[in-house]
């Protein structure tokens, strides 16, 4: 216990965000756990210092971060995807639909409707999470295409007989392994044989995506929030009994306040000028005092105003 010390902590925390891809809020699990531990070896007299204690802990508030896939990450992603087919089209189905990882997995040939375009979300943990889901184009696609190659039950099935996937992490750290990038600004699949098209024989690693499966989720939610889906119908969608954590999918970004913005510029400010008195300078001054039906205020001033 005493060998532990605080950079071994380091690695570990290095190891898991690397090799498992794990959510920083599974980190911080682990860290906090690992320290009470010690915390309880010390007691023991089984060791005398925590090491957690002096490493970085990652906040609350990176913990609950979430990524959104922007168009150009989903191109590169599916684009290698492709070669393990049940992760390419779990993902896809994910991105479309919205269904948590497990409940897609999960799906029979039975909760398959390809005359209504409906998927059945049958064996949900609530009674919100059972719901049955308005197939895209592409969902349809996949869902028909698995269908008619089934040999089993299952939509996504086991390598033994009868058998359904339980779970696809390992080949989602493959693709995301093959599209880290070089220091030579290439991505590592493109280092063929340990040498780059560039001549660059030497992979050292920048940068990498950092995202989970169920990012695939987060996406979708966000996608569907800025496209202006109401929030009650997109926590129907999602299987969430409340809105309040659909609001933890919904995060408004920059671009879609900016938006937001300009639209509501467009629409409402032309009107707001004409009863606030801010219009045209050569108008303003007749209209200090007026309301908004063009009838004058006794005592009500701008400054009065907020
Ligand atoms: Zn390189
Ligand atoms: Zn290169």
């Amino acid at each position: 216990m005493s060998s532990i010390l605080r950079c071994h902590v380091n690695d570990y925390k290095a190891w898991r965000r690397k090799e498992h891809a794990v959510r920083e809020i599974t980190i911080r699990h682990d860290l906090h756990a690992l320290s009470k531990a010690f915390g309880y070896f010390i007691d023991h007299n089984w060791a005398r210092e925590n090491p957690v204690r002096g490493v970085e802990i990652p906040s609350d508030k990176d913990a609950v971060r979430i990524h959104v896939l922007t168009a150009g990450e989903e191109m590169l992603y599916f684009d290698y995807a492709k070669r393990f087919p049940a992760l390419h089209d779990l993902g896809r189905l994910m991105l479309n639909q919205g269904g948590r990882p497990e409940e897609i997995l999960a799906l029979q040939i039975s909760d398959i409707d390809l005359v209504t375009f409906r998927m059945s979300i049958s064996d949900g943990k609530s009674k919100a999470a059972r719901r049955k889901l308005r197939l895209t184009a592409e969902s349809r696609e996949i869902c028909a295409r698995r269908v008619r190659e089934a040999k089993s039950d299952w939509l996504f099935p086991g390598r033994l007989p009868g058998t359904r996937a339980a779970k696809v992490n390992g080949r989602h750290n493959d693709v995301l392994d093959a599209l880290a990038t070089c220091h030579c600004s290439h991505l590592k699949r493109q280092h063929q044989k340990g040498k780059c098209a560039c001549g660059c024989d030497d992979f050292r690693e920048t940068s990498r995506f950092g995202f989970v499966i169920y990012d695939f989720r987060h996406t979708f939610a966000t996608r569907a929030a800025e496209s202006g889906m109401p929030v009650a119908t997109l926590a129907a969608i999602l299987g969430h009994a409340d809105l309040r954590s659909v609001m933890k999918y919904v995060h408004v970004r920059q671009e879609s306040q900016d938006r937001e913005m300009e639209l509501f510029e467009a629409k409402g400010i032309s009107e707001t000028q004409r009863w606030s008195g801010f219009g045209p300078v050569g108008t303003a001054e007749n209209q200090e005092f007026e309301g908004s039906n063009g009838n004058r205020r006794e005592g009500l001033s701008d400054s009065k105003i907020n």
